[in-house]
């Protein structure tokens, strides 16, 4: 993940590709990254099987955070047509590896699954390799705080510059708070692109990059039915999910949950991670939230639009 902490834009050397099934949707999908020009940026290419393809940037102008998942949708197109869901974990691969111009290809309504997390796109990114390109990265970040909030204020993200002499850092920290023992209270904080290990860190051992990656997504199991039968959740599978029964206390899945019962909070970081990349560009500064998900996530970006320099006026490193 050393390309994190360059100055400089990277693309893959050569095109990767991924299949398996959409966690909502429940379709098969397959995935293919390609490599691009060097201040291309991100691109989605959407091929919905019964309309014409798509090709568009991914911006806040296109992208969307909703109430499971983080969608994104061709511009001018209205409510109703068909966008590709569950962008956030591909794109948490792709801001964790310093991947700043790609191609997504994507024949079907969401991006697969996989392992629940990121760590199987960070693998396959990896493997293939990232190439340096002759020009400065754009950043985007922010310059003053920004609040969003939802619930009357029990949910909150917050953004701040970074620190002084710490332009190139991304930290995250994140609570979550639920009503049960089977998750409960959670505190994570994640920091990306330090330049010195030994930096004074919140006082607790930081995440660390590969357990945030391979952090699965999780559920309620309370929460099953009513997802499935509004068309959510087809997909998912104790393969790639966390189920917490709220009633005994503890997760369903036979193997339990990782990390000390701490998976929960570092997939939320793995999610923010990921819903920071559809600012379209790399995102550098301190980011703390409780109870937060993904319509903040993108409620956040949104307001980063709005006060930073977005591609392709960005700030480069
Ligand atoms: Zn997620």
């Amino acid at each position: 993940m050393n390309a994190f902490k360059s100055s400089w834009q990277h693309t893959l050397s050569h095109a990767v590709q991924g299949w398996g099934v959409g966690l909502h949707s429940g379709a098969a999908v397959c995935v293919t990254l390609q490599p691009m020009p060097v201040d291309s940026g991100l691109w989605l290419e959407h091929v919905p099987p019964a309309s014409p393809k798509r090709f568009f940037r991914l911006s806040p102008k296109t992208c969307r955070g909703g109430f499971m998942a983080t969608q994104a949708v061709a511009p001018g197109k209205g409510a109703g047509v068909e966008g590709v869901g569950t962008l956030e974990h591909l794109l948490a691969a792709c801001h964790l590896v310093g991947l700043d111009n790609v191609n997504i290809t994507v024949e079907g309504p969401e991006i697969p699954i996989l392992d629940g997390g990121a760590w199987l796109w960070v693998q396959m990114l990896q493997t293939a390799g990232l190439v340096k390109q002759p020009s400065k990265r754009c950043l985007t970040r922010p310059t003053s705080k920004i609040r969003v909030e939802a619930a009357h204020g029990q949910a909150w993200l917050e953004a701040h510059p970074p620190l002084p002499g710490q332009e190139g850092v991304l930290s995250l920290s994140l609570t979550i708070d639920f009503p049960h023992e089977a998750i409960g209270r959670q505190r994570a904080f994640l920091v990306l692109g330090q330049r010195s290990a030994s930096e004074p860190l919140l006082g607790t051992p930081p995440t660390q990059p590969k357990t945030m990656a391979a952090s699965r997504t999780f559920v309620e199991r309370g929460a099953i039915v009513a997802l499935q039968s509004s068309g959510r959740a087809l997909g998912g599978s104790l393969a790639h999910a966390l189920v917490a029964d709220e009633s005994s206390g503890t997760v369903i899945n036979p193997g339990g949950v990782r990390w000390g019962g701490q998976e929960f909070v570092h997939h939320k970081l793995l999610d923010l991670l990921g819903d920071l990349y559809t600012t379209g560009n790399a995102v550098r500064g301190r980011f703390e939230g409780f109870c937060s998900g993904h319509r903040l996530n993108g409620a956040l970006v949104q307001a980063l639009a709005q006060q930073a320099p977005m591609w392709p006026t960005c700030t480069k490193m």
